[in-house]
């Protein structure tokens, strides 16, 4: 056991990024990294990841370019693939603390004075933060079908192919700048974005803005703050009426828009340069066959390979989707009838038990 709080106000989070990270670029009152995500890959010439200190104190890292970032901690867990316990046995040594507690009368003195306080704050702040979100997606969700939205309605029609019901039920929604969007702190206005929320029980609890016409070189996802919304990593889609018992796992939320417009639920891990064994726990949980329609290149194959391990260490054994090249929204681009041909190659991988048709889900 080792006191978070300790390891982190023990560590220069500055001089942690230039050990991990390499040199900075950049004065030192304003130094700035290459960013330890995998799934940013980074072209500009100014590398975009800075450090700051939260309203809670705490030394925290940013990237300006795809929203990951976090403590000392999580800089090393993203910047070393290992998992939080090595993160802080890392940190720990790093800094030559003892381990904790070693008296329980002061742990409980800690808790009375100060860290506990703190704690019912962060708790006001997420609380207040999270009302803040689901109102800016609700907002974003009737932008999409008014006439301003219709960039994102061509976009999300047109060019993805996806069907209204999908879009509705989602809570799918469009920011184009509108100054009067309640826009959640700390959010910038993205002007040309689709807003793709993550719900659980009916509430936004996340979202990412896909920018509609992106710059060559940069993100095409802008993500709220860890600050603002932790990333729940997956994000269940539904379909406006479910017709298969199988759920398709894809590496994003407009992958699994597309399986939800042929009748399927869907899940979008919104990590896939590290699906872990959280991600693998949240899906478990979902009833019926799992399956796993990753993009064809290396690191879908990677990711799925990743994936297809953990929940078979957890009883779920997934099948495999064979994508041949591209991914599952320019499948649904170039199918003649969408519905039918998921159903079909679904049907082909993935024979159902007879529990599952039991269930009244019809095919
Ligand atoms: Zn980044």
């Amino acid at each position: 056991m080792y006191d978070r709080d300790a390891i982190l106000a023990a560590t220069d989070l500055a001089a942690l990024a230039d050990e991990l990270l390499g040199p900075h670029v950049g004065s030192d009152s304003h130094p700035m990294w290459c960013c330890p995500s995998p799934n940013h890959a980074q072209t500009g010439r100014t590398p975009p990841v800075s450090v700051f200190t939260s309203r809670w104190d705490e030394q925290r890292w940013h990237c300006h370019g795809c929203g990951d970032g976090g403590s000392a901690i999580d800089l090393v867990m993203r910047s070393r693939s290992v998992d939080a316990r090595t993160a802080i046995e890392y940190l720990v040594g790093r800094a030559g603390i003892s381990s904790y507690p070693s008296d329980p009368n002061e742990a409980r003195s800690s808790r009375i004075d100060g860290t506990h306080r703190s704690g019912e704050r962060k708790l006001q702040l997420a609380s207040d933060h999270a009302a803040d979100l689901d109102l800016y997606v609700e907002a974003c969700a009737g932008e999409l079908w008014s006439t301003a939205g219709r960039p994102a309605r061509r976009w999300l029609m047109e060019h993805r192919g996806l069907s209204e019901g999908v879009l509705r039920v989602n809570r799918v929604g469009a920011d184009l700048g509108n100054p009067n969007l309640p826009r959640p702190p700390g959010f910038r206005r993205s002007g040309g974005a689709a807003i793709l929320p993550v719900q659980q029980d009916g509430r936004a609890v996340y979202f990412q803005a896909r920018i509609l016409h992106p710059n060559p070189d940069r993100p095409r996802y802008l993500n709220p703050t860890a600050d603002l919304a932790p990333n729940p990593k997956v994000s269940v889609i539904k379909p406006p009426e479910r017709l298969h018992p199988e759920t398709i796992i894809t590496e994003g939320a407009v992958d699994a828009l597309s399986a939800a417009s042929a009748g399927f639920r869907a899940a979008a891990v919104l990590s896939a340069g590290y699906p872990d064994r959280y991600v693998a726990l949240q899906l478990a949980r979902l009833d019926g066959p799992l399956v796993l329609a990753m993009d064809a290149d290396a690191a879908g194959v990677r990711g799925s390979a990743q994936l297809a391990e953990h929940l078979e260490a957890l009883q779920r054994p997934p099948d495999i989707l064979p994508l041949d090249g591209g991914d599952l929204n320019e499948a649904l681009q170039h199918a003649i009838d969408w519905p039918q041909e998921l159903a079909d190659r679904i049907a082909a991988i993935s024979p159902v038990p007879a529990a599952h048709q039991q269930l009244g889900v019809e095919r």
